[in-house]
């Protein structure tokens, strides 16, 4: 049995999950799940990994969808609920998917693309809610394939990330034990489900452990508030852009209310940032706002969670932390070869997380993967006194000027101390004479920012060759759909 379920058989009176001002239980979930599973199957016994898109809101119909794919023995494929159609026709045509299910709300937008397919397209309320007939569903071996999400797409066209049962269970009990969750965790659910973060790190982790999920409709910094206010929340995990804005939010109200609101965040069990580097500035603001030291850690589609800072322990400013229990990893250079002690290198993982495959692209995992099985990130670290610090990804992050390679990252993290900045990117822009430039984009909250003087300030902070030769004024920077910036978006500015 998929050990999700088996779990949820243990706890099946636990309130599994809050949406819509309803509550459903571990129960519920189950049976919800099973009925869904056997309209998939109608008269077949298995769906044998044929893959199953669904584009369904977050809450209880999102999770009933996907275990219901799942026990019918198929590969879920969550569709990105604000895609336009061409981006959620890539996937359904990508993963050659038979079936397609679809909530009531995104039916009009899937239609066009279901006539000229001819996929099987179910509407969610056509499903039952309760089964006409017992059906066994069938008995899964957990290296099956389970599920393909799309990389975030930051430096690429989105890649089909194949994960097995196996991957999932390995992802999810690693932080299950690493972050210490139990049945009495109560978590707030803000982020996108079609991306391992929302799914596996929120929801699964949950489920796993018999704890309850709340799903927000939608994302405002004052629902979040107000959600908190209730006082059951206890965890809380979101991308840095999330608590940027309830930092923004919470600076906008009066002293009383923000007293209020730290002793409700003072009693929180643990919050979480990742999928993009945490400003050291974010971090010391939420502390102050919150009293609690975000934990950040370092995940990819492909791997899950591979690093992160201690649950006990000390949680380092700009630092990913350590390698999770169960995950290796090893910091080489070029030749798949390990570096010095403090030297640079790319990441590389391996362990029973790491993915399958990339669908329908046995070129790209090829080449992903080094002859010994290492899964190469394209991710360049340091590790300093045991935790790794992220300098970025090689193909955008780093810049090569000169002979010298720069962080991108590293920059950032200097120009966010500027009081006139409030927020920033560096990228390298081609030049004949250096290679590339270092160039920052920058979000001012001054309109007479004087470049000069920055130009000063920058250079007593850091070596002549890293400081931004170009810089634009920009009213915002831009970013796909996990808020990370699109730095091949910026470059096209320059
Ligand atoms: P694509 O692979 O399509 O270019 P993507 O790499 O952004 O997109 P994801 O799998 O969503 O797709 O993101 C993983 C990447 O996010 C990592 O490789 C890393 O670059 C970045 N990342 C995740 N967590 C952190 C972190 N804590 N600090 C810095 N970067 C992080
Ligand atoms: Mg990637």
């Amino acid at each position: 049995m998929l050990k999700l379920v088996e779990n949820a058989t243990k706890n099946l009176n636990n309130q599994a999950i809050i949406s819509d001002g309803k509550s459903f239980s571990y129960q519920a979930l189950l049976d919800n799940s099973n009925t869904v599973a056997t309209y998939l199957l109608q008269d077949a016994t298995d769906l044998n990994e044929q893959r199953v898109a669904f584009m369904v809101a977050p809450g209880f119909d999102y999770v009933k969808v996907q275990w219901g794919i799942w026990r019918a023995g198929g590969i879920a494929v969550p569709l990105c609920i604000t895609y336009p159609l061409p981006s959620l026709q890539y996937v359904i045509e990508d993963t050659a998917a038979s079936i397609v299910i679809a909530g009531e709300e995104y039916a009009t937008i899937l239609a066009p693309l279901a006539a000229e397919k001819g996929f099987r397209f179910i509407i969610l309320s056509d499903i039952p809610t309760q089964a006409s007939e017992e059906k066994v569903l069938p008995e899964l071996n957990s290296e099956r394939r389970a599920m393909i999400l799309y990389t975030s797409g930051t430096t690429n066209l989105p890649k089909g990330v194949v994960t097995t049962h196996s991957n999932i269970e390995a992802q999810v009990s690693t932080l299950v034990e690493s972050w210490q969750w139990s049945a009495q965790d109560h978590i707030l659910c803000v982020l996108p489900l079609h991306h391992v973060h929302g799914i596996i790190n929120v929801i699964s982790c949950a489920l796993w452990s018999g704890a309850t999920v709340e799903f927000l409709s939608s994302f405002s910094a004052e629902g979040v508030f107000a959600a908190f206010q209730q006082g059951k929340i206890n965890v809380f995990m979101a991308v840095p852009t999330i608590y940027f804005k309830l930092i923004a939010y919470w600076e906008s109200l009066p002293t009383a209310e923000q007293e209020v609101l730290t002793v409700t965040l003072s009693k929180f069990r643990l919050m979480v940032s990742g999928s993009a580097a945490l400003p050291v500035s974010v971090m010391e603001k939420w502390k102050h706002i919150s009293t609690h030291t975000l934990l950040e850690r370092y995940g990819m589609t492909e791997i899950g969670m591979g690093i992160s800072n201690p649950y006990d322990g000390e949680r380092k400013a700009g630092y990913i932390g350590k390698p999770l229990a169960g995950v290796q990893a090893r910091l080489v250079d070029e030749n798949n070869q390990e570096v010095a002690v403090g030297q640079p290198g790319e990441i590389q993982i391996k362990g029973k997380n790491v993915f399958l495959e990339y669908w329908n692209k046995p070129e790209a995992t090829q080449k992903t993967f080094t002859e010994d099985g290492w899964f190469k990130t394209g991710d360049i670290a340091v590790v300093e006194e045991g935790y790794y610090r992220i300098l970025g990804r090689d193909s955008i992050d780093i810049i090569k000027s000169g002979g010298y390679k720069i962080s991108a990252l590293e920059i950032e993290e200097v120009l966010r101390t500027h009081p006139h900045i409030n927020d920033c990117s560096v990228i390298g822009i081609p030049n004949e004479e250096w290679g590339e430039l270092v160039a920052g984009v920058l979000i001012v909250n001054h309109p007479e920012i004087d470049l000069k003087e920055l130009n000063t300030w920058i250079r007593e902070k850091m070596p002549a060759y890293k400081a931004p030769r170009k810089y634009i004024i920009a009213n915002e920077l831009p970013r796909n759909a996990m808020g990370k910036v699109t730095k091949n978006d910026l470059k096209k500015l320059f």
